[in-house]
């Protein structure tokens, strides 16, 4: 007896050890480039089919439902071994950081979607602020006449959801291909399913989440469903292999915008008004006001309901949850942190500029409109 111990001991350093081990290997391989570039143009192609196969077909989430398992075993299993569970948990620990990094995480070191889109002028240039303004302007106009096609929110969370499902599929068929982070092109993705465990998501102000071991996209169903299918748009932008938060927004916001659902195309013009509206706010509150001024009620309480929902749940799990975001998202590179979701603006004012994507000709069309009777909108195709 007194000689199993320390042998015991040694087995499980070296079973932790190389948990460990594995974890590290994940976190080595996103750093090497031509590994990202393999992960990219062949392994996440061939992965991402497997996983939708997987989980795509059921109606509720899958992942959560192993999660839960998973984390159910742990506890007995150290229950039941105590000491004698470390090295197993830490080796299990690991396989699951590598399996991250393998399903998806190098997908933060793929090129930057900004440097496929057209230039944009610079933000804090002062000539640039009466274009921002421009455009917020023409975007509350967007969203004005959004508001008055045949929007439906009404239904079953799943009958709702089906429909925002497919509204950004068929969205997503006029995301030009060389625009994807990876060739995608062919892959039938999963649809957004309600998360089961939203109720813990709106305490700790999280609007939906990619699970990457599973390939699914979730949504907080508690939120209003005005947000509905611009987080469901980001979240699938996830899927695709876009891990970065700013570009995830972009692309969810342009796929509502190129569907022809009257509801998921008002999500997408109350997400791409919010994106110029949050920097209009920074840089010129009086435009902003005029702006605001000129918003139908609908459109305004719309919002004023989205707001009021985080602000309804903020709170100290609100701000743990928040710089664990910020803590995970520096880990995978994204200096900014949780800052990165903020820096969506940018990429529209590229996104804009970009003649494949048709977002400034919508603009475009509302400015031109400004002054003349309105007529039916039509989305990006
Ligand atoms: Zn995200």
């Amino acid at each position: 007896m007194t000689r199993r111990a320390p042998t015991g001991r040694g087995s499980q350093a070296r079973i932790a050890g190389l948990g460990v081990g594995l974890a590290l290997l994940g976190r080595i391989l996103a750093g090497i480039p031509a590994v990202v570039e393999w992960h990219r143009t062949e392994f996440f192609p061939r992965v991402a089919p497997l996983l939708q196969w997987a989980s795509g077909g059921a109606k509720g989430t899958v992942g959560e439902v192993v999660a839960l398992c998973l984390i159910v075993s742990a506890i007995a299993f150290a229950l039941a071994r105590r000491t004698r569970a470390l090295g197993g948990l830490a080796f299990g620990g690991g396989l699951l950081v590598l399996a991250f990094y393998l399903s998806w995480g190098l997908a933060y070191g793929y090129p930057p979607l900004a440097g496929r889109l057209a230039d944009a002028p610079d933000l804090d240039e002062e000539a640039s602020r009466p274009r921002l303004a421009g455009l917020a302007g023409s975007s509350a106009r967007l969203v004005a006449r959004a508001s008055e096609g045949a929007l439906s929110f009404g239904g079953s969370d799943a009958a709702f959801l089906a429909r925002v499902n497919a509204g950004l599929d068929e969205g997503f068929t006029r995301w030009p291909a060389a625009l994807e982070a990876a060739p995608v092109r062919g892959i039938v993705f999963g649809p957004a399913k309600p998360s089961r465990v939203s109720f813990a998501l709106s305490r700790l102000l999280i609007s939906g989440f990619y699970f990457p071991w599973s390939g699914e996209a979730q949504i907080n169903a508690e939120m209003p469903r005005t947000l509905w299918p611009r987080v469901s748009g980001h979240e699938k932008a996830h899927q695709r292999g876009f891990a970065r938060e700013n570009e995830a927004t972009l692309i969810g916001m342009i796929t509502c915008l190129s569907s022809h659902d009257p509801t998921v195309f008002y999500g997408g013009a109350l997400g791409l008004f919010v994106g110029l509206d949050r920097e209009l706010a920074r840089v010129d509150k009086e435009a902003r006001r005029r702006i605001w001024a000129e918003l139908p009620p609908r459109v305004v309480s719309h919002l004023e309901a989205e707001a009021a929902f985080w602000k309804k749940h903020e709170g100290a799990a609100g701000k743990v949850s928040e710089r664990v975001n910020d803590t995970y998202l520096k880990a995978q590179g994204v200096k900014s942190g949780i800052g990165s979701y903020a820096e969506t603006t940018r990429l529209i004012l590229q996104a804009v500029a970009t003649p494949g994507l048709n977002l400034g000709r919508l603009l475009q069309a509302e400015s031109a409109r400004a002054e003349v009777p309105r007529t039916p909108v039509q989305p990006v195709r």
